[in-house]
């Protein structure tokens, strides 16, 4: 619902990984690419959307990936790294005009409110692109899980899964130049064939939930548009390709 006119909007909810934000350096974050990427949400919100940003954090911490730290500490500090890119993409959509509030799973007090189901369906309804940081706020999982959680949670109708390709493919393309794209899939084809999409964990939850995930390549950020006008320019998971 709107404050305005009471009227129902559907709602989506977008993971972006840092891996993304970074844009080709791969590290920290790109301003360029953060703002294209801002401007597609908002234009995406212009539709009739209330729309969701999860931030992912491999862009500075990927926990199992740290030699620095042992695995508990090494994902509490990627949970924090999520921290700053919500400020970076609340900033980004600012600049463009949005509004934009960042929600944190973990208390920080003077800089983020906290996240509460209720906090983010107020702020949804007051039409602020609602950005969830701060991951699930456990360890041992990643932010895809937190995507899924809080799709479900706040009662999307999508959820969107921007990747480095254009959609879920049978074998990693980069390796396998036969590999092939699927148009439409189950959540169980993903878990049976282990499809390196998103985590296990996120694929149960939106299948438990009936949430259909829309993947598709991210890299250019329009398409977070295109994807419900062309859906064949992705895959579908859980759901009816209408193409
Ligand atoms: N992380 C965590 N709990 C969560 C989500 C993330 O501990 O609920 C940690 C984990 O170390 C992960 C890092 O935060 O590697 C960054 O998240 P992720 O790898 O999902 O970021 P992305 O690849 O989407 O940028």
């Amino acid at each position: 619902m709107t404050e305005d006119d009471g009227a129902v909007q559907p709602r989506i909810l977008l993971k972006l990984s840092g891996e993304v934000l970074a844009g080709e350096s791969g590290r920290g974050i790109d301003p360029e690419i953060t703002g294209e990427l801002a401007g597609a949400v908002l234009a995406l919100a212009a539709t009739g959307c209330s729309v969701g940003v999860v931030t992912g954090g491999g862009n500075f911490i990927r926990g199992r990936d740290l030699k620095s730290a042992d695995r508990i500490t090494g994902d509490q500090m990627g949970m924090l790294a999520t921290l700053i890119n919500g400020l970076a993409f609340r900033d980004a959509v600012r600049k463009r005009g949005g509004r934009a509030v960042v929600l944190s799973s973990i208390p920080v007090e003077g800089i983020f409110e906290t996240f509460s189901p209720e906090k983010a369906e107020k702020c949804l309804n007051q039409g602020y692109v609602v950005i969830y940081a701060g991951a699930t706020g456990n360890t041992c999982i990643t932010t895809d899980t937190a995507a899924a959680l809080r799709a479900v949670q706040t009662g999307c109708s999508r959820l969107l899964k921007g990747t480095k390709v254009d959609g879920v493919y049978d074998s990693d393309p980069a390796q396998n130049p036969e590999a092939k794209r699927f148009s439409t899939l189950t959540y169980d084809d993903v878990l049976r064939l282990d499809l390196k999409v998103m985590d296990a964990a996120a694929i149960a939850i939106c299948r438990d939930a009936g949430l259909p995930i829309s993947v598709f390549d991210i890299w250019n950020p329009e398409n977070i548009i295109r994807i419900f006008k062309e859906p064949s320019i992705g895959s579908l998971i859980g759901g009816i390709n209408h193409d």
